[in-house]
């Protein structure tokens, strides 16, 4: 069940309408990570972690030429690898991840990146969060990418009042139609990081503030937390 309590029908306009004004407001919104196939995409996705995009789309263009299929990383050398990466952070764990899901993606998928949620999860660093942004950026099928922005501005918004991130994919899931779960992903992260800020969300300039919880109720507050 959702955070609001409203039928189901009012709960789904007003999703709508929450979905079509953010998309008004981020006509571009999209993945913000550099990529021309899968692979270069699960990679990116890794090195992400704990670390700003804009520096793993400095850090990739160099990994990139270098290193090109699956059996390129299941093969490098250690060092190597983790001197080509050190700049995104945590790099002895994340050549460690990426050398053991391209192995996986060797041994078990024909060098391939697999196109399913359940063959996804197989792979070494792979959960939901980055299977969905595969699975929605390059294989067509549409995810809910539940970020540290998705689960701050979908409570805000009252669209979840669970924390675990697989319990706010299921509800928003409920909530949204499939095929807007992507753009819905992509909006919600331009809007965490353009005005619904953690700390203080510039709720003044927000064009979803007559639909939001959250400045004026106690109930969005104690959303929010
Ligand atoms: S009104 Fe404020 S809390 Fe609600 S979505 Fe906008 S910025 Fe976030």
């Amino acid at each position: 069940m959702a955070a609001i309590k409203m039928t189901r029908a009012a709960q789904g306009a007003r999703a709508r309408e929450v979905l079509d004004r953010l998309m008004r407001a981020y006509p571009d919104a999209c993945c913000s990570l550099d990529f021309q196939n899968p692979l270069q995409l699960l990679v990116a996705t890794i090195l992400a972690a704990q670390c700003t995009d804009e520096r793993v789309n400095r850090t990739t263009p160099a990994l990139f030429k270098r290193y090109k299929t699956a059996g390129d990383y299941a093969n490098a050398q250690d060092e190597e690898l983790q001197e080509a990466i050190r700049s995104c952070g945590f790099y002895r764990q994340k050549a460690k991840t990426i050398k053991a899901a391209c192995q996986t993606i060797v041994d078990k998928f024909g060098g391939k990146v697999p196109g399913s949620m359940e063959e996804l999860l197989q792979l070494n660093g792979v959960g939901r969060k980055t299977a969905n942004v595969l699975l929605g950026e390059c294989f067509g099928t549409p995810g809910i990418i539940v970020d540290t922005h998705c689960k701050r501005v979908s409570a805000r918004l009252g669209f979840t009042r669970n924390g675990d991130p697989a319990k706010i994919e299921q509800d928003l899931m409920r909530i949204f139609p499939q095929e807007r779960w992507t753009d819905l992903s992509h909006c919600l992260v331009f809007h965490g990081r353009a005005i619904c800020h953690a700390r203080a969300p510039r709720c003044s300039q927000c064009c979803l503030r007559d639909l939001c919880p959250f400045p004026d109720t106690r109930e969005g507050k104690k959303l929010a937390r």
